[in-house]
């Protein structure tokens, strides 16, 4: 058993426990108790941690373990071996970034499939996985330029296939592209790219398997589409607008949005230096969007998650960008900033029961942080000090 001494507590990411400071006492992958500081110290490893603040390992809902570099095209040339090293190696910077739990949005070869039970199994130490098979799509102009991360497919039939492949392969969800990507130079953003049956059909089949669908959607068209479908998740929703809001209120809120404001931003100030032009074109058309209508959507009750999309250039550049965007392009305050990136996350996918707070019985998935992060969201945007996965130090 390990206690962590004087941990300061954020009282709103904190359950079953009132004051701020504690001495929390892990038992393997457990918080087993959460004591005054001082009163519970019965680990054979006391850590000090001076008053740092204590927090839930923070979740991405929306990332690629492939997205390692800023130039996708690179990934056409890439075998499976490369991808499987490229991957664990994120997955490892993911961790030591704070990120407990993770939710890859496509992949080539189902190496979120592997990494995640490489990862769950202990045979390497990396986040918790969510994960789909490939971005699958209709036909559309540019997708080959990112080679196997995407797969194709057209038809109600195909879909049925698709998605009943990608689950026996033991993605957890289904990945599908409404509309166009903004890093696709031939597709428009803006506009569907499937036809409402064949949304239906590839949702009905995931649903039927006890999953959703995870719809790409940029536009107004494809979002409305998918609030109509309940589908499970709405990636990006760059353009979601009022009357998005109303459709995904009126279909009970099943279905969550997550924005994935790091790439946008990230394009938009062409962080990496090298980010093409009409990607930072689209990029800045789109946080214009985001600034007008993301936090009316979030003010009016839709259900909201952490994404990034962010490749690893920007990650490692800035591994706090999504605070810092979602700061600058979105006005939430510290703490609902905070609860976003955890609680609110693992609501999403079901996961609350096991994490996303610090409470006793919970897995000790944590992140020390210097500095008060409720009080100074620049907290967010350095390193944690130490991450703990299921009570196990990771640095
Ligand atoms: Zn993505």
């Amino acid at each position: 058993m390990i206690t962590l001494k004087n941990c300061r507590l954020i009282p709103e990411l904190t359950e079953d426990y009132d004051d701020v400071m504690a001495d929390i006492l892990l038992d393997g992958k457990v918080i087993r108790e959460i004591n005054a500081p001082g009163t519970g110290t019965k680990g054979e490893t006391v850590m000090d941690l001076e008053g740092k603040t204590v927090m839930p390992g923070l979740f991405d809902l929306h990332m690629h373990f492939n997205f390692d570099t800023v130039n996708v095209y690179e990934l056409r040339a890439r075998g499976e071996s490369q991808a499987l090293l490229n991957g664990i190696s994120y997955g490892y910077q993911y961790l030591r970034n704070g990120y407990t739990t993770v939710r890859d949005c496509g992949c080539m070869y189902y190496l979120g499939v592997y990494l995640r039970d490489a990862y769950a199994s202990g045979l390497l130490m990396g986040p918790r996985v969510i994960t789909a098979g490939a971005c699958n799509s209709p036909s559309a102009m540019g997708n080959s330029a990112f080679g196997p991360v995407y797969k194709e497919f057209n038809g109600p039939h195909e879909a049925w296939e698709v998605a009943r492949t990608d689950i026996a392969a033991g993605a957890d969800f289904v990945k599908y592209m409404v509309t166009g990507a903004v890093m696709n130079k031939g597709g428009d953003p803006g506009a569907m790219i499937c036809t409402r049956e064949e949304l239906h059909v590839l949702s009905d089949v995931a649903k039927s398997l006890n999953t959703y669908v995870a719809a790409h959607c940029h536009g107004k068209e494809g979002i409305m589409a998918c609030a109509e479908e309940e589908i499970g998740t709405i990636e990006h929703a760059s353009y979601i607008d009022d009357e998005c809001i109303e459709a995904l209120l009126a279909h009970g809120n099943v279905t969550a949005v997550i924005p994935t404001l790091s790439v946008a931003y990230s394009m938009a100030r062409n962080i990496t230096g090298n980010t093409p032009d009409f990607m930072r074109e689209r990029s800045l058309d789109v946080m214009e969007n985001i600034r007008q209508n993301m936090a009316k959507a979030y003010r009016a009750g839709v259900r909201m998650g952490w994404g990034s999309d962010a490749d690893r250039d920007t990650f490692s550049l800035q591994p706090g960008l999504e605070f810092k965007a979602r700061r600058e392009f979105m006005d939430l305050s510290n703490v609902e900033l905070l609860r976003q990136a955890t609680i609110d996350s693992a609501r999403i996918v079901h996961l609350d029961s096991q994490v996303g707070t610090v409470k006793v019985g919970k897995l000790a998935d944590l992140i020390c942080v210097d500095g008060n992060p409720d009080q100074d969201i620049s907290a967010m945007y350095r390193l944690p000090a130490y991450v703990w996965k299921e009570g196990k130090l990771f640095v």
